[in-house]
Parts: structure tokens; C-alpha cells; sequence
């Protein structure tokens, strides 16, 4: 039997055109509240689009009931990211070779920054595979230049000051990116064992002018996002 992608958003402006694209659209109604979640197939793949809501105890949830009610080949997050290397500009896109939580602290008790105490893991490694043909993907698609490859830090925080941000690059200096999902559905993904990967493009830098940024940039870094995550599902 053909496995499903699992693809998941916070947010509806990051799904809905993918969604709109989706031949044979049905609806997959969920348990929760306000979880909208579609099945069809994109690219002659089948795939799972689920609009997850913001922050990693949705992107978690959302997750594991995608991964409980369908067998899954992988999953990827898409969705937009604030900035945090100086390398990045707005609308360029950053694929995960790994991602941390960034606000999970038990340092109290002799742990890096980052590092889950029970579980003993700090880093959650995307899937190397489907990292190489995204990033091939994004290449090809947006230039070589826009294309970064790293760390990917999440927390159920909007950051925007400088404050805030230089917080997170003293404690995970080789971050490209934060947002507030993809290290939660890379634990689930981790504990599941499913292939994942993270693909994000900068809407904003993370910093004072953040808010004004994100607003801005929203839907108009969304469309080449998209671009690769169709062209990455086909490969997939
Ligand atoms: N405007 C939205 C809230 C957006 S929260 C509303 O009112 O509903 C920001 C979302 O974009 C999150 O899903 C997060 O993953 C991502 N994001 C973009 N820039 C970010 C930043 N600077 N810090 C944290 N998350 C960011």
C-alpha cells in the first residue's frame, strides 16, 4: 500500500494553496478542535495537509494524530521563520539538517540549553535524503544564494527584539531560523520513526521590526515555498 506525506502549517496562508492544488480533495475530520486536515494527492503522491495551529503543542498534536491514523512515509513542515543568521535575507528559504527546541531549559540540573532530560537529546537530525533533494530542489528553483541548510530552533514565543534574538544565537550560535513548530513535529517524528524534514522561508528577522516584517512578507515568500515543497513530495 502507497504511504501518505504528511505535510503540516501553523497557519492557513501557509497550506491553503497547497490545499487548492490537491486533485481528489476529502476532508479528514479530526478530534480536536479546529484541526483541518485534508487527504488527496499532489504531484501523483498521496499526502495528508493538515493546518496545525500555532505553536509545538498543536504542531505535536497534529502530528501524532497524523501518524496514529495514516501510515506515513515522512513529514514535512512548511511555513515561515523568523531570521537569525546574518547570512539570511527576507524570503529566502532554510531547510533543516537538524532542529532544538531553544526555550526547554533544565540547565538547573547540569543540561544544555535545548537538551530533553529524559529522552537525552538536544538535536533532532531531518531526514538526509530528503534534505539533499530539497535542497537540490531549492536551488534549482530560487538560486543558489537563497538556499541555506542548518539548524532549525523552535519555542512557543514570536521573537522580535534584538534582545530576545541575541539570547538564542548565545545559547545555539549555529541557528539559521526560529519559529515556533518544527522542533515538535521533529520529536514526534523522531519518537515514530518517520523521516522528517523542516522547510521554512524567512518572513521576518527576528528582531524590533519583526511584527511590521512578518505582516509584509507573509504571502509573498509563500508562493516559492510552495514551489519546492510540491516539487520535493514528487521525489519523496
Ligand atoms: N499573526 C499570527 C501569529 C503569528 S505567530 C496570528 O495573529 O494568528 C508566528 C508564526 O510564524 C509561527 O507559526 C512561527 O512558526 C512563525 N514565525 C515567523 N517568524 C517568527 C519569529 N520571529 N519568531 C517565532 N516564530 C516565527
Amino acid at each position: 500500500m502507497e504511504k501518505y506525506i504528511g505535510i503540516i502549517g501553523a497557519m492557513d496562508e501557509e497550506v491553503s494553496a497547497l490545499i487548492q492544488h490537491l486533485t481528489d480533495p476529502e476532508p479528514i475530520a479530526a478530534p480536536f478542535r479546529d484541526l483541518p486536515m485534508f487527504k488527496g494527492r499532489l504531484r501523483d503522491r498521496s499526502v495528508i495537509i493538515a493546518r496545525c495551529g500555532i505553536g509545538k503543542v498543536n504542531a505535536a498534536l497534529c502530528s501524532q494524530f497524523m501518524i496514529d491514523r495514516f501510515p506515513l512515509q515522512a513529514l514535512i513542515n512548511t511555513g515561515v521563520a523568523g531570521g537569525i543568521s546574518p547570512l539570511l535575507e527576507l524570503g529566502d528559504l532554510v531547510i533543516s539538517a537538524n532542529a532544538i527546541h531553544h526555550d526547554f531549559d533544565t540547565r538547573n540540573f547540569g543540561y544544555d540549553r535545548g537538551t530533553i532530560p529524559s529522552m537525552n537529546v538536544r538535536s533532532f537530525p531531518a531526514d538526509p535524503q530528503i534534505q539533499k533533494e530539497a535542497l537540490q530542489i531549492a536551488k534549482h528553483i530560487m538560486g543558489a544564494e537563497r538556499v541555506h541548510l542548518g539548524l532549525v530552533v523552535s519555542g512557543d514565543q514570536f521573537v522580535s527584539s534584538t534582545d530576545q534574538k541575541n539570547e538564542i544565537v548565545q545559547f545555539f550560535p549555529d541557528a539559521l531560523c526560529v519559529e515556533m513548530e518544527g522542533a515538535a513535529i521533529a520529536q514526534a517524528a523522531y519518537v515514530n520513526r518517520i523521516p522528517y524534514v523542516i522547510i521554512r522561508s524567512i518572513s521576518d528577522k527576528a528582531d524590533n521590526t519583526a511584527p511590521d516584517d512578518f505582516d509584509a512578507y507573509l504571502d509573498k515568500v509563500i508562493p516559492k515555498l510552495n514551489e519546492v515543497v510540491r516539487e520535493l513530495v514528487s521525489t519523496i
